[in-house]
This record gives structure tokens, sequence and C-alpha cells, in this order.
């Protein structure tokens, strides 16, 4: 078959590696590090087990289709639990609420705990799942830089609705019109985050982040996060992808306007089709010579998403009353994007996210005993001091949480782990620590990550946070198929 090579083995590029494995690609994968995953990853700090980065999983079916073109079944390899409640939400001012992808579950939920009309709350619901229904297959499923896509019969078909997909307005405009009680817009404002953006800047198009969880389900994985990489890389394997560790690629060769394949650790490996899940900048920075292109020229400008400071404290005593997910919210919700996006540090108040994957599997913490995966969204590196931000952050989220679970929570620690934005883009070579590639904190940078298939130089293909479609686990795998079938699409003879 035509060889592939493919730079990185994050969820991205597992994915393409596999879908052009089962496509009769000779596919060899070339990652830095000494496993699989990427972002990913998965830990151990003393006895407890952690998920380094993604914890909340939404759009199974991504995965079931994956599956399914190298011929396998999801369901053997790879175990999902339906959650309820999803999670579990702490307000400023004292009171708390569990969101459902069970529909009557969290409309009694918002009658009992809320001054909403749960009527409200379904019609959102229904109005996101219709923005979803006009514009989701079509950005997220194709490549929006093909002509192909805009001459689909798929798009011809959404065409009309496309005013209405809350292009135009703000996420946090669309939630104000629906709701009443702030802390139900402070809630929905928060899905803006799944992507590494702002309420107030991201458009209202992105309430179809909600349509995800609360439509189609968030779920948990049996095996932790961790399960999903390594069995999508089995099954890769399987189909006959080749993986290679512990072996950065130095740089992607290029010969007039094709690429010509790769060079790691000094050797030359021949190929007319490359895949990066790198991220796109560090591929244009670190592995490309060739002069910049305009679409090099362009993505340089754009935003970086925000990042985050995560802490993994291995905590000594049980909390009945904190859940899988848990968020507790800041006073000022509008102030803590402000610091983030615009000051680039972080707000005294902080709204800090918990992750206890130990409430799922029991075997991630001994005992009596949580690990806690403690996430604050942070703004993008751009050298701010992170030693002194981190120290002040760490005592603001002990001060809030020990306030807020009346008991002190530093003397409970007995492992802990930090990352940090700097040590996500050593990592991952994720630019600037960014978690989701770009912000979408504009209409053209949400509909304009970069693209799939690189028009220069011919050849070299993008999958990964960075790429269309973007960030969030079933967003990169989708973005893998594509790159994938656009490589089997333009396959030289
Ligand atoms: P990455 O995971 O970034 O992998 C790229 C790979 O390429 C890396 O392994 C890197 O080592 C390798 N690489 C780079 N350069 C080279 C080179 N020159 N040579 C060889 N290899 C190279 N998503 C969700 O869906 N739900 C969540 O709850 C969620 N929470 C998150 C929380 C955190 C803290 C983080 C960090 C991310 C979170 N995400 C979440 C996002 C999700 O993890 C990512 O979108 C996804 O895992 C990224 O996959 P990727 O394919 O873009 O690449």
């Amino acid at each position: 078959g035509t060889r592939a090579l493919v730079i990185g083995a994050g969820l991205g590029g597992i994915a393409a590696a596999g879908y052009l494995a089962a496509a009769g690609f000779d596919v060899e994968v070339f990652e830095q590090a000494e496993g699989p995953g990427g972002k990913a990853g998965s830990e151990m700090i003393g006895p407890y087990r952690f998920d380094t980065g993604p914890s909340l999983l939404t759009m199974p079916f991504v995965f079931d289709e994956w599956f399914e073109s190298l011929g396998m079944r999801r369901s053997e390899h790879l175990g999902f639990v339906p959650l309820a409640p999803i999670t579990r939400y702490f307000f400023s001012d004292g009171s708390a609420l569990q969101s459902y992808s069970q529909r009557e579950l969290f409309l009694d939920e918002i009658r009992s705990h809320t001054r909403e009309n749960p009527e409200h709350v379904h019609d959102y619901l229904e109005a996101c799942r219709k923005i979803y229904a006009t514009a989701g297959s079509i950005f997220l499923r194709n490549s929006l830089h093909e002509k192909e896509t805009w001459l689909s019969r798929e798009f011809l078909r959404a065409l009309p609705g496309l005013p209405f997909i809350g292009a135009m307005t703000k996420m946090d405009s669309i939630n104000r019109r629906y709701f009443t009680d702030p802390r139900l817009i402070q809630l929905f404002n928060r899905y803006a985050t799944y992507n590494g953006s702002s309420p107030y800047k991201t458009p209202g198009t992105m309430t179809l982040i909600p349509h995800v969880e609360y439509n189609l389900g968030a779920f948990g994985v049996e095996g932790g996060i961790r399960a999903i990489p390594d069995s999508m890389y089995a099954a890769a394997r399987v189909k006959g992808a080749l993986f290679h560790f512990s072996s950065p690629v130095e740089k992607i060769l290029t010969e007039g306007h094709r690429v010509r394949g790769i060079r790691v650790g000094g050797e030359r490996i021949e190929s007319s089709v490359v895949v990066s899940n790198a991220d796109v900048l560090s591929t244009y920075e670190k592995l490309l010579t060739a002069p910049d292109s305009p679409e090099a020229r362009r993505y340089r400008t754009l935003e970086p998403s925000s990042s985050g400071i995560i802490f993994y404290w291995g905590v000594k005593k049980s909390f009945p009353g904190l859940g899988l997910h848990n968020i507790f919210f800041s006073s000022d919700y509008p102030g803590e994007f402000r610091w983030i996006f615009e000051k680039g540090d972080l707000p005294e108040d902080l709204t800090i996210y918990i992750n206890i994957t130990s409430k799922l599997s029991t075997a991630d913490a001994p005992g009596e005993r949580e690990n806690w995966f403690v996430l604050i969204n942070a703004p993008a590196d751009c050298g701010q001091d992170w030693q002194t931000i981190t120290r002040k952050v760490r005592r603001r989220v002990l001060e809030k949480l020990s306030s807020r679970l009346g008991i002190e929570i530093p003397p409970l620690l007995e492992a802990e782990g930090i990352l940090t934005p700097p040590e996500i883009e050593s990592r991952t070579s994720s630019t600037h620590g960014s978690l989701y590639g770009i912000a979408s904190n504009s209409i053209s940078a949400s509909f304009r990550r970069h693209r799939n298939r690189c028009r220069y130089p011919e050849g070299l293909y993008f999958c990964g946070g960075s790429a269309h479609p973007g960030g969030g686990m079933p967003l990169v795998v989708l973005s893998g198929i594509i790159a994938a079938k656009l490589a089997i699409k333009n396959r030289r003879p």
C-alpha cells in the first residue's frame, strides 16, 4: 500500500493512523513521548491514579463510528457508562444543583432548586438541538476548506437554517434570553470553557455544546479516560499501524511543493503522505523549513484557547457531598473571563472544577480516600511568572474548598502533582499550553480552524485540537477521520 507517516500519537493521530491502516495504507506513527495518548494521559502519584487531562466524555457515537470503520465493535474494546447526575454545581450564594442528561430528572432539579421555570430549560435545550441539527454535522464532520463540502447536498439542505444558528450573537446573550435565574446563566455560560473560550465572546452557535451534553449524554469510561487512547492504540495496531515511541520527529521534508517524508533521529523516512497530530503552530515553527505560506501567517495571528492549572491531590478522606464532576463557581463570572483573556492572569475568586474518578473506579484511590483532579481555567502562557501565580492559586483554591466543605483541606492532602501551562506545552508541544488549540472568541476563529489538508506543502494533513473541527476528545477523533479521508481521496497512484 501507499505509505503514510503520522507525527504524534494523541487521540487525533491514533484516529488517523487506524483509519488509514484500515484503508490499506502502510502506516507508521512517531511519538516523542513514551506511550500513546498525548493530553489524554494517566499517572500514578503514590497510591492514587489520575487521568491527567480530559475527564468528561461526550459524543460517544464518534468512537463507535471510528471502531466500525476499522471493522470492530467499540463496546467489545471500550466501555462507556451514562452518568446520572453529570455534575454537581455549587454556587457562590451557597446553593447547589445537579445536572442530568435525563430531561425529566433535570427539570425536577430545576423546579426544586431554582427560581427558573423548567419550561425555559426545556425550550433552551431544544433550541440548542436545532442549532446542532443545522450546523453540527456539516461543521464537525467535513473539512470546511474543500469545495465539495460547500457543494454537498447536506450543506444545501442546511443553508436556509444557517442564519438562525446564533453566529452573529454571543453565547451569554442567548443564555440571557432564556433564563432569569443568574445561576442558570452561569451554568450554561460555562460550556464556552469546553473549547477554551469566553461565553461573552464565543458565538451563540456554541450552544450546540450543551446540546451535546444534555441531549446526547455525558459518559464515564470503564477503566478511566486512559482506556480511550489505550483501546484505540490497540485497535490501530491490529489494523497494522506501527507505532514508534520516544521518537520525536525533527523535520518534515519537502521538495518543491510536495511533502517527501520526515526526519527522525537523524534518519530520513520517505513518504508522500504525512499527517501531523502535533499542534499546528509547532508544526509550522519547528518541523517545516519551507517559507511561510499564507495559511501559516494567518494561523499565527489567532488567539490561543485558554489553558489550565491542574492540581492532582490524593485526599485521605471521602466526601459523600461530592460527585464524579463538581464545579464551585466564582461570584463574578464576567470578571473571571476578563482576567483570563484580557489580563492574562487569574482573579481572587476562582471557579474550581474537581473530578474524582474514585467515585466511579474505586481502585483509583485506596480505602476511604479520593483522587481529586482540580482544574482551574487559566490564560495561555505568554511568559507569566507561573510559579508565583500557581502558589497564589493553590492557596485560594484550598481556602475556598476548606470554607465550602467545612473542613481544613491542607492536612488531608497526602499526595500532590501540579501541571501548569508551560508544562502542558513542553509535554505535548501545545503552543502556549493551550488546551484546545485556538480560542473560539470570534466568529471567524470559530469557523476557521486550520484546514485538515494543507495547500502548501501538498501531502501534509493536520489532525488534532488545533485543526478543524477543534479540541476535545470526540472532535479530535473526527479531525483524524477527516484528515485520513482526505489523504485517501488524494492518494497518488
Ligand atoms: P495531543 O493530545 O496534543 O497529542 C499530540 C501528540 O503529538 C502528543 O502526544 C505529542 O507528544 C506529539 N508530538 C508533538 N510534536 C511531536 C513531534 N515533533 N514528534 C513526535 N511527536 C510529537 N477534552 C474532552 O473531550 N473532555 C475533557 O474533559 C477535556 N478536559 C481537558 C483537560 C485538560 C487538563 C487537558 C490538557 C485537555 C482536556 N481536553 C478535554 C482536551 C483533550 O484532551 C484534547 O483535545 C485531546 O486529547 C487532544 O488530542 P490531540 O489529538 O489534539 O493531540
